[in-house]
């Protein structure tokens, strides 16, 4: 739910500058957002919530540390129109659109039980360097979508060192690469029994993982799921 205070800018705002669907370009009526109403009915949802211990996001989070649920929102793939959705919350200022999937989300998720006895949500950080060029954490506005429909609190609970890009790495390599980047922040996960890892986009899944690995590392009862806006199909 967003506060009386926020509703009034949003509507001032969209007088001044009628919103643009971000997949389309069409000019988004009042209440629509943050795509219009054709792109949602086309948006590839993926059924995880359905079955967020068997699906194909799960699989990729396999390994020692045990991820209990997860599910993302809807599929990504780089040519589609939604992409711009990930890429315009990402890199062009609209970190809004990451709240907004997340209340969208948030809904079907709570609907469908996904909650049920998780505590706390965290966002997977960004480093100290990446945060101040783009100014937010879209991860950390997709949490603030969950929250505000679950009430369930955001917790930092990670801290990102530097590390290079790993878009050209196999998917063993990059969680090699990634498993010193994460790390808990001390006592940060104190009180909570289960806690919800989120993020924009998983690939191969080695962030999530990595981050899932940090969290146990410190606190090894800890119990883990994971949710992500968007997630590449594995076929
Ligand atoms: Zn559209």
């Amino acid at each position: 739910m967003r506060t009386t205070g926020e509703q009034l800018i949003e509507s001032l705002l969209a007088v001044l500058f009628p919103p643009e669907c971000p997949c389309c370009g069409t000019i988004m009526t009042r209440g629509e957002g943050p795509m219009c109403l054709l792109c949602r009915a086309t948006l590839p949802e993926t059924t995880h919530h359905l079955s967020p211990t068997a699906n194909d996001l799960i699989d990729k989070l396999q390994g020692r540390v045990f991820i209990e649920r997860a599910a993302a929102y809807f599929t990504y793939r780089r040519d589609s129109k939604h992409s711009a959705l990930i890429h315009d919350m990402k890199y062009h200022g609209r970190p809004v659109i990451g709240r907004r999937l997340g209340e969208e989300f948030g809904r079907k998720l709570a609907a469908a039980g996904f909650f049920n006895g998780i505590d706390a949500i965290t966002p997977v950080p960004l480093n100290f360097w990446r945060h101040c060029r783009r100014g937010y954490n879209q991860a950390a506005w997709f949490a603030r979508g969950l929250a505000a429909e679950t009430g369930l609190p955001v917790v930092d609970t990670l801290r990102a060192g530097h590390h290079t890009s790993q878009t050209r790495l196999t998917a063993d390599e990059r969680r090699r690469a990634l498993s010193d980047v994460y790390t808990a922040i001390a006592g940060a996960t104190s009180g909570i029994g289960h806690i919800l890892i989120v993020d924009d986009i998983c690939t191969t899944g080695a962030t999530l993982y990595a981050c899932a690995e940090a969290l146990k590392a410190a606190r090894p009862d800890l119990r883990i799921s994971a949710a992500c806006i968007a997630s590449t199909s594995l076929i």
